[in-house]
């Protein structure tokens, strides 16, 4: 870590809490963190992480993502506002990755275009949005995307068709976590004028603060929905509530009374609540049914990096 210290003083910060980087507002403090601020500094960075071999992972708006009580042994990165710009030409947007979901989609809403409107409610960063191939009302935003510009492997800046991007349900390449999705151009089809659009928005955003529980931190959905699952027994928020887990804790962290494929940190809750939690969920939701649900939110191990929850 000293050496990355010494490249960049004034960008490398140390024991950083990650708790106010995430959603859950759950996770104890990293040993490093850099809030990036443009793609020339984050080539730089990742070059240093990766000659250094300190280890090292990338987050959005932490709206997905479960950290450690115990923190992360290494370094955080986060796009910060310095790599959030968005470039319309025609019918096409090129956009930053630490931009903000729903800044995207009204701005694409106000110049006609539609296709992005899902996304309006989704706290995420563009970056983020992309990794997890996120989206509402069955749609992904890897529908929109042309290309993703990305950090490879080998710390080239790559250019990547939608067809190399691997996007399906709630997945794209970028789940690996060796390659950074850096800006990404979105193609749009249909144009709408704003004033048909804007009811639409509204109408989104009605409905998911009439369904889903928004004032307490949260991850949105915990489990992913799977055909399987749906088609026997309904999906996951139906299935977990039907076991009887609505409403119950752990400590501070509970399936929120409102929608139970949700779980909520009533304040001061803590990562291994969640984790028993979950792990209790799938444990009786496998007993009961034979079918594996599996978490859409994702795990920083401190010192794994990000790890499939079992
Ligand atoms: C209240 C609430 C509602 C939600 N509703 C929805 C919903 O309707 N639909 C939906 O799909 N999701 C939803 N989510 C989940 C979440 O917002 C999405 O998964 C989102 O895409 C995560 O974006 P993020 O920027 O917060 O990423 P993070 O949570 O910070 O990171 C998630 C993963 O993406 C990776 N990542 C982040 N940025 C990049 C990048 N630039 N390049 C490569 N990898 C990257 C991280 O390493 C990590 O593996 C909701 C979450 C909350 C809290």
């Amino acid at each position: 870590m000293q050496q990355l210290i010494d490249q960049f003083p004034q960008a490398v910060k140390t024991d950083v809490s990650l708790a106010p980087y995430s959603w859950w507002k759950i996770g104890g403090t990293a040993d490093g963190f850099i809030e990036i601020q443009s793609q020339e500094q984050l080539v730089q960075v990742v070059r240093v992480l990766k000659t250094q071999s300190i280890r090292w992972c990338l987050i959005g708006r932490g709206t997905n993502l479960l950290f450690d009580d115990a923190g992360f042994r290494g370094c955080v990165l986060r796009l910060g506002n310095g790599m959030a710009q968005m470039r319309f030409q025609q019918n096409k947007l090129t956009v930053q990755a630490g931009c903000w979901t729903p800044a995207v989609a009204l701005a694409a809403a106000r110049r006609g275009l539609s296709g992005i409107e899902h996304t309006i409610g989704i706290p995420a960063s563009l970056g983020g949005l992309i990794c997890m191939n996120g989206g509402s009302q069955r749609k992904g935003i890897g529908d929109i995307v042309e290309t993703v510009t990305a950090l490879s492997q080998g710390g080239e800046l790559v250019v990547y068709p939608r067809s190399e991007c691997d996007f399906s349900y709630r997945h794209s390449r970028f789940h690996m976590g060796d390659e950074i999705a850096v800006a990404a151009t979105l193609k749009f089809i249909a144009h709408r004028p704003y004033e048909e659009q804007r009811p639409v928005l509204l109408g989104i955003l009605r409905e998911r603060n009439r369904k889903f529980p928004r004032k307490l931190p949260s991850c949105g959905s915990v489990f992913k929905s799977s055909p399987e699952l749906y088609e026997a027994y309904g999906p996951p928020g139906k299935v977990i509530e039907d076991m009887g887990f609505k409403g119950q804790r752990r400590g501070n962290i509970e399936v929120s009374a409102r929608h139970a494929n949700f779980i909520v940190n009533n304040g001061g809750g803590s990562s291994v609540e969640v984790l028993s939690l979950v792990r209790e969920i799938m444990q009786t939701v496998h007993a009961k049914t034979g079918i594996v649900m599996q978490p859409e939110f994702r795990y920083l191990h401190p010192e794994k990096g990000i790890v499939e929850i079992s």
